[in-house]
């Protein structure tokens, strides 16, 4: 730049004042639009700047007090990184272009999952405390350096435990969470590692749609500003590539899944991320009818306390004929999509080794399962059965049967929707 201004200099003296006034109008606009400080900007966000075109009103959801923060110079000091990796491996970018990558990190008892379309990246959760590091490390050897999207699906620990070391390390576009906030010094650091960066909550509404790159994907829960169980709170979010579809569930339990089937918004889907860690609590068999998923991935640390996977959602998965896919029996687990086809990649990690807390065997561990639905435990023997296209359920023998008889109990049929059948009279 200054060399073009010498030269203006320079022909000052042989040039009309006319003429030299042209000349400068040219150089301002080259400055403006060719060497500006931010074409990172107009270049890189494509998908931001269409999912807020696709909802103008998303920014007037955004609540949390901590968004009142002025901007600070903190983002704009880190366009070399991103400029850095959006160079780094162009060979693999025309293939990439064409895919959606999703990876399950194997991060114990906990989640985190990377999605990738093109160049573009979303992260949903970031595993506990413990795991910052690996996930920090696993996005840089990735040669990410920008998150388009970052979703702290709810406030629980071994959600967004390494969200803050994320939010510090990356470029972040948005940053996604629930209304539901929590007093934990863990939800603080996260808050504080968003303020720092002079960044803003944004917590969609159920139907906001948002794109990554060629993939988009809708808000689906949660229904309510607060729930009980700060579980319910979690971000659901439904993605669809080509003609795939993916459905993620956070730690969403069946009161969720209950409000997001009476929305009737389309939640069929190829891939479920099963809710919470695979607990009884989620999962309900109304709604994994309705998602009609032919894979699940559940993200559950090896020998956890808790019981999870619980083997009635074990079960139930076989029943509706799922095929699982467990971090703690594979490890990381990475998702490939060309828009027709689904591919597993069982490979990608070790299983982490995850020590179970010592008091793991405790009588009531599995609290967390039991207090939230006491009653399981009472009526869990008694059977009965649902066909695949009716919303009754039947005694077995009933003659309504004859086609599909899906055996499910009791307990999980009334609490997903299904009525007594007038014909057999089933168990109530
Ligand atoms: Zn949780
Ligand atoms: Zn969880």
């Amino acid at each position: 730049m200054r060399r073009s201004s010498n030269r203006n200099r320079d022909c000052r003296y042989y040039i009309r004042p006319g003429y030299l006034v042209q000349v400068l109008l040219i150089t301002a606009f080259i400055i403006l639009s060719g060497c500006g400080v931010d074409s990172r900007e107009s270049n890189s966000d494509r998908s931001t700047v269409m999912s807020e075109g696709t909802h103008a009103d998303n920014d007037n959801s955004t609540s949390i007090d901590i968004t009142k923060i002025p901007q600070s110079s903190h983002s704009l000091n880190t366009p070399q990184k991103f400029v850095k990796s959006q160079q780094s491996d162009t060979i693999e970018n025309s293939v990439l272009n064409d895919q959606l990558q999703i990876t399950f990190l194997d991060v114990g008892q906990a989640d985190s999952i990377l999605i990738s379309q093109g160049q573009r990246y979303m992260l949903i959760d970031a595993g506990n405390n413990a795991d910052e590091e690996l996930v920090v490390n696993y996005l840089k050897s990735k040669g990410i350096g920008k998150l388009d999207y970052v979703i702290g699906t709810h406030a629980h620990e071994d959600h967004i435990g390494g969200l803050d070391a994320v939010i510090n390390d990356f470029e972040i576009g948005k940053v996604l969470m629930p209304k539901q906030i929590s007093t934990t010094k863990t939800f603080e650091d996260v808050l504080v590692a968003i303020k720092n960066k002079g960044m803003k909550v944004t917590t969609p509404k159920v139907g906001d749609v948002y794109e990554l790159g060629k993939a988009k994907w809708t808000i689906l829960a949660p229904n309510k500003e607060k729930y009980e169980n700060i579980n319910n709170s979690s971000l659901v979010v439904r993605m669809t590539f080509g003609n795939n579809s993916f459905i993620f569930m956070g730690d969403a339990e069946e009161l969720s899944e209950r409000e997001i089937l009476s929305n009737n918004l389309e939640i069929q889907s190829d891939l479920i991320k099963i809710g919470h860690h695979g607990s009884g609590s989620s999962t309900t068999a109304l709604f994994l009818k309705k998602v009609s998923a032919k894979y699940a991935v559940i993200s559950v640390g090896k020998d956890n306390s808790y019981g999870h996977p619980d083997s009635l959602i074990l079960n139930r998965l076989k029943t509706f004929g799922v095929e699982v896919f467990r971090t703690d029996e594979i490890g990381t687990i990475v998702v490939t999509s060309d828009g027709d086809t689904i591919k597993f990649d069982k490979n990608a990690s070790a299983i982490k080794e995850q020590a179970p807390p010592v008091e793991s065997k405790a009588p009531n561990t599995h609290s967390s399962v039991v207090t939230s639905s006491p009653e399981k435990t009472e009526i869990k023997e008694i059977t009965v059965y649902i066909t695949k296209n009716e919303e009754k359920y039947h005694a077995a023998g009933c003659s309504y049967l004859r086609k599909s008889s899906i055996p499910i109990e009791l307990f999980d049929a009334k609490n997903s929707g299904y009525t007594p059948c007038s014909r057999c009279n089933p168990p109530r």
